[in-house]
């Protein structure tokens, strides 16, 4: 009897045991979102790259990662609108919310202002689990296209846990890099995104992701900024500072209705030509003006507090230090800051904070 049942037993055993492995590795693998906003990295000629083709362009992923997809758009990242934006923000904290194993999302996004998007969402997704930016330069059809090699980075990136509590992060070219810092520094080369002066966050390894430091300032689960109290964002315009500028362009950002202004001064804040009085026409309207530098790195330090009683008839000062932020990304700061309050202290301490 034994020795009947005994083969018969273990091949059962053997059976199913050879059955249930491979099921239980591929139920390991992290489950990661790839949602698509378009871009160069889908925009071959005549059309574009659906979701699926984007996924299909990476060998081997399914070995990396469970991969979902999901359109959002599918345009160059210039053409989205700031409701869109918010449609988005609102999406991938619903996505977080109603999924709790999602590992995390890799968002597809044209370059050319995906810095601006990165650091909008940075802001306004209130999740600790990773949202990865990612793009190509050079398009689907073109020897060296590096979409398929960047997508999957992201999707490492997005799938390891030591991701989680940094930020929105931008991979490209094996290097990571947090939306608050990085900047598009090259029209053409695939060497473009970059942190000037602090460095990449951390890289994609052959082995595994490295990361070698943190980003100081608030971010997504600790961000004040909720999307879904935002119907719209405020308008705020760029002022670049140039040799004997006039004023008109500030005035004219005014007039026509800007909720505030940012300018890129140059060096560590200065304006030139009629900038000084037209920033004054801004302030005597009631509208806010943030200093940055045009220099692609450095601090604007925040001015000096005047004492009420030393001077009480001078008007509200309406002047914000854009701390390191590049002029791109405290407009959004701005934008943000300018739909929960008015007060030049509270923004000045989240130009301080984010
Ligand atoms: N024009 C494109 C865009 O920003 C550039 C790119 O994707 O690289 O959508």
């Amino acid at each position: 009897m034994w020795r009947r049942t005994l083969p018969l037993g273990l091949a059962l055993i053997v059976g199913l045991f050879c059955a249930l492995v491979p099921l239980a590795v591929a139920a390991e693998l992290p489950r990661v979102r790839l949602i698509t906003t378009g871009g160069t990295i889908s925009n071959r000629p005549g059309d574009r790259l659906s979701p699926a083709e984007l996924i299909a362009s990476v060998p081997d992923l399914d070995e990396l990662v469970e991969a979902e997809t999901e359109e959002f758009a599918n345009v160059s990242s210039s053409s989205l609108t700031l409701e869109q934006w918010l449609h988005l923000s609102r999406r991938l904290n619903t996505v977080f919310a109603e999924d709790p194993g999602l590992a995390g999302i890799v968002l597809t996004s044209g370059t050319d202002t995906l810095e601006e998007l990165a650091y909008f969402l940075h802001l306004t997704v209130r999740h600790e689990r990773p949202v990865v930016v990612v793009g190509s330069m050079r398009r689907p059809e073109t020897l060296g296209y590096d979409g398929a090699a960047n997508l999957h980075q992201a999707f490492r990136v997005a799938a390891d846990p030591g991701s989680r509590g940094r930020g929105v992060l931008v991979v490209f070219n094996d290097e990571i890099n947090s939306a608050r810092e990085v900047t598009k520094t090259d029209a053409l080369r695939l060497q473009t995104f970059e942190t000037r002066r602090y460095g990449a966050l951390g890289v994609t390894a052959r082995d595994r992701v490295v990361y070698y430091r943190r980003v100081e300032r608030h971010h997504t689960a600790a961000s004040e900024f909720d999307v879904d109290q935002i119907q719209r964002l405020p308008r705020v315009d760029i002022v670049m500072a140039y040799q004997g500028a006039s004023g008109d362009l500030v005035r004219a950002a005014v007039d026509h209705g800007a909720d505030g202004i940012v300018i890129a001064a140059a060096g560590a804040g200065t304006t030139s030509g009629g900038q000084r009085d037209a920033i004054a026409y801004a302030h005597e309207h009631g509208v806010l003006v943030v200093i940055t530098t045009r220099t692609g790195s450095g601090r604007i330090a925040p001015p000096k507090p005047v004492p009420k009683e030393s001077a009480p008839d001078t008007p509200r000062r309406l002047r914000v230090s854009g701390e390191d932020l590049a002029p791109v990304k405290a407009r959004v700061l701005l934008m943000l800051a300018l739909t929960v309050t008015d007060e030049v202290d509270d923004i000045q301490r989240m130009f301080g904070e984010y």
